[in-house]
């Protein structure tokens, strides 16, 4: 897709648009000289180049990548409107689209019915979702695990909700054990389940815990941020998704049986040996997501869209009546429910809802279409766990459920604290200005109960917590790149030792 011809394009039919109602002078005041606009631009242009490479491979780092060239030329496209999703009056086509990516989005999560909205960010639509929390149970607060983002924490204060922080098992997941013995205190009105923890890429056992929220009178908001559009994994591809799901392979490459039907040689689309033999995630969780309460979504994490675009969904359309309010200055033009009036944001680019439309009319939230883009990430994190099974330089932290894989440098003698320097100095070796070929990757802190749990014969010697490296491999590049990126990897790890 060539970005610079649609972008020409864009700006050719704005101008297009725009003489549709007649001439119009632009103010001598907003002019700038040809020269100083090249100039200013270059200074920006050279501040910019200081950036991380989020589109290269060589960066497995945090959850960053570049929206596709599609949002881009359709954030564009609007932009040069300049609409506000807030109210009808400020973005009639702009608001429709909106509307029209939040049915798809409820589709996908599998609600019938929904209220919903695109908001700046997934604190934003957690915030709304945690707001409702408490006007539905003023008398009880909100349980989520320790390993959930910090925002459920950090927005429970701002609600003045008392947030209760649930245990996780040794996976990183809400444990459920935890879980019923605190909701059968009775202080519980809401639990927040994460499918797809910010760290570790954790799924929470949604389908265990929301029947023992349901037998306890609680709801159950998802922050799905992260991890929303894995669901588009959790299908068996090689039967039609109407089929009862295959038990979930967690090796995932089964050795096929004696005079079992051959698979063939692996294709470009089988390869490595996964597609096409069950589903790429545990689709159990997934399975009861359009039941829950609430569902967080960050198109700007996995559904490829510039930052500012998240979404908060709500299964009982009434919800909106906790967001009723007046406005003095917006809402005119139409009778019909402005996006506004069902959020606590009031300005929003509609930019945001044109990019994101675009983008899902190529690649709608189908297997084939969005999953496709998401596969390989995960097909990456799958084969890394395996390449760091027997591994000489690193170690897997604990088995991948996303596309997010944490590992650490072998040490002599390998203990926590050697462990975590290791892991800074692979770190900042990797990214030195400068290196001949740069990797970029990340840390996670863990609690020492955490890595003891998972490598007990490691000796903590009295660390409190312990960093291991982080990567989260959400572009599909990572995964023809995976060789490169491990060697390197391992090289930076022995030379760490
Ligand atoms: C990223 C993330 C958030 C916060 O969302 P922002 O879009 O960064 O505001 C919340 N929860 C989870 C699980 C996340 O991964």
């Amino acid at each position: 897709m060539d970005l610079s011809a649609w972008l020409d394009r864009a700006v050719e039919r704005h101008r297009t648009w725009e003489e549709g109602f007649g001439p119009h002078e632009v103010h001598p005041s907003l002019h700038v000289e040809p020269d100083r606009f090249a100039a200013a631009f270059e200074e920006l242009g050279s501040r910019l180049s200081g950036s991380y490479p989020f589109f290269h491979p060589r960066y497995a780092g945090q959850m960053l990548k570049p929206p596709h060239p599609a949002a881009v030329a359709g954030h564009v496209a609007a932009m040069l409107i300049n609409p506000n999703n807030h109210a009808l009056d400020g973005g009639p086509a702009t608001s429709a689209l909106e509307v029209e990516v939040m049915e798809q989005l409820a589709a996908m999560v599998g609600y019938d019915d929904h209220l919903g909205h695109l908001t700046s960010s997934g604190t934003l639509g957690n915030l709304e979702a945690l707001f409702v929390a408490r006007e539905l149970h003023p008398d009880r607060g909100v349980a989520y695990s320790a390993e959930s983002h910090y925002t459920h924490e950090r927005m429970c204060h701002l609600l003045g909700v008392p947030g209760h922080p649930v245990p996780v098992d040794g996976d990183g997941r809400m444990d459920p054990g935890a879980l019923e013995e605190l909701l059968r205190t009775g202080v519980v009105g809401t639990v927040v389940a994460t499918t797809g923890t910010t760290g570790l890429g954790a799924v929470d056992p949604l389908h265990v815990l929301l029947p023992l929220a349901r037998a306890h009178g609680a709801r159950v908001h998802v922050d799905a941020a992260y991890g929303g559009f894995h669901k588009l994994l959790a299908v068996d591809r090689a039967t039609p998704p109407a089929a009862p799901a295959p038990e979930f392979v967690r090796e995932f490459v089964p050795e096929p049986a004696p005079g079992s039907s051959d698979p063939g040689p692996p294709t470009r689309e089988s390869a490595p040996g996964r597609a096409g033999v069950g589903p790429l995630v545990d689709p159990a969780p997934w399975a009861v997501l359009g039941e829950c309460d609430s569902v967080v979504i960050d198109p700007h994490k996995h559904g490829l869209q510039p930052y500012g675009c998240g979404a908060v969904l709500f299964r009982d359309r009434s919800t909106a009546r906790f967001f009723r309010h007046d406005s003095p200055y917006t809402y005119f033009t139409s009778r019909q429910p402005h996006l506004g009036e069902i959020s606590l944001e009031c300005s929003r680019a509609g930019a945001t809802a044109a990019a994101l439309w675009l983008t899902l009319r190529l690649f709608p939230l189908t297997p084939e279409g969005l999953g496709a883009v998401l596969a390989p990430g995960r097909r990456a994190a799958l084969r890394w766990a395996d390449a760091l099974a027997d591994d000489p330089d690193l170690e897997l932290y604990q088995r991948p459920e996303l596309d997010i894989v944490c590992y650490y440098p072998r040490t002599e003698p390998t203990t926590a604290p050697r462990v975590s320097a290791a892991a800074e100095a692979v770190l900042r070796a990797g990214m030195r200005q400068g290196a001949a070929d740069p990797v970029f990757l990340s840390t996670a802190r863990v609690t020492a109960a955490a890595f003891a749990a998972r490598h007990p014969a490691v000796p903590l010697e009295g660390a409190r917590d312990v960093a291991v490296l982080r990567s989260v491999l959400m572009k599909p590049e990572s995964e023809p790149w995976l060789e490169r990126l491990h060697r390197r990897v391992g090289g930076l790890a022995r030379e760490a030792r």
